[in-house]
């Protein structure tokens, strides 16, 4: 019996349709014929998010996902599916708001980097995952080391992320930059670099770089189709 994951997106939406379609192509992909995913979507507006994460409004954003995790779970959903990386910041909030269990982006990423090796992993993302505990420490708390940009380079990726890729801008000049910042990482020691923004991907793949990419996007939404399966 196929379980329904209850999608929290919106965050922004442009990451959230590569969601919906790495969920459906797994599905297609495991058993095949005319199988797709069972989906309940409650995509919020960014805008409102971003205004509470920029005012540092934490609690305020973590009612608005409660409330549609709450509808979500009323609705019928089994699993709840958080499509960004910065608003796992408040799944400790969301979590006791419904009795149905989230799939932690972090730990899904984790247990990748744990199956492929990595012991020191550079980590890009907005600067709130990159520089506060939340992230990290479930990454650590699997032995694996976490590095980040330096300041100012943190200052402009999260920039290129809120003033580009989340408004659906795919820039080559942005493309330079983030291979730049990887290059660097790569020469303090990093075995690999996780895209902690779900939009990240949409402007780095695996074939521009010789470090391995672990994309939060595509392993969140595959192991989250695979729960959905039951495997
Ligand atoms: N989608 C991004 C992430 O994965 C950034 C947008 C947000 O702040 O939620 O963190």
């Amino acid at each position: 019996m196929m379980k329904t994951l209850g999608l929290i997106g919106g965050m922004s939406w442009e990451s959230t349709v590569t969601y919906y379609q790495i969920i459906n192509n797994t599905i297609k992909e495991e058993i095949g014929g005319l199988h797709s995913a069972k989906i309940i979507l409650y995509s919020v507006d960014f805008a409102e998010i971003e205004e509470c994460q920029a005012n540092g409004e934490w609690e305020k954003s973590a009612d608005i996902l409660s409330k549609a995790a709450q509808n979500l779970e009323n609705s019928g959903a089994d699993f709840i599916v958080i499509c960004t990386n910065t608003m796992h910041k408040v799944v400790p909030q969301i979590q006791k708001k419904i009795s149905i269990p989230i799939i932690h982006i972090a730990d899904t990423t984790a247990e990748e980097l744990k199956r492929k090796n990595v012991r020191k992993v550079a980590l890009l993302g907005t600067k709130y995952t990159m520089t506060q505990d939340f992230y990290k420490e479930r990454i650590k708390s699997r032995g694996i080391d976490v590095i980040i940009p330096n300041e100012v380079d943190i200052e402009l990726v999260n920039n290129i992320i809120y003033n580009e890729l989340c408004m659906g801008n795919i820039n080559d000049e942005s493309r330079k930059q983030y291979l730049r910042i990887i290059e660097q990482l790569k020469n303090e020691g990093a075995e690999g670099v996780i895209l902690g923004c779900t939009e990240i991907g949409l402007l780095i793949k695996q074939d521009d770089t010789s470090l391995p990419v672990f994309d939060t996007t595509q392993i969140h939404a595959y192991v989250s189709a695979l729960k959905s399966l039951n495997r």
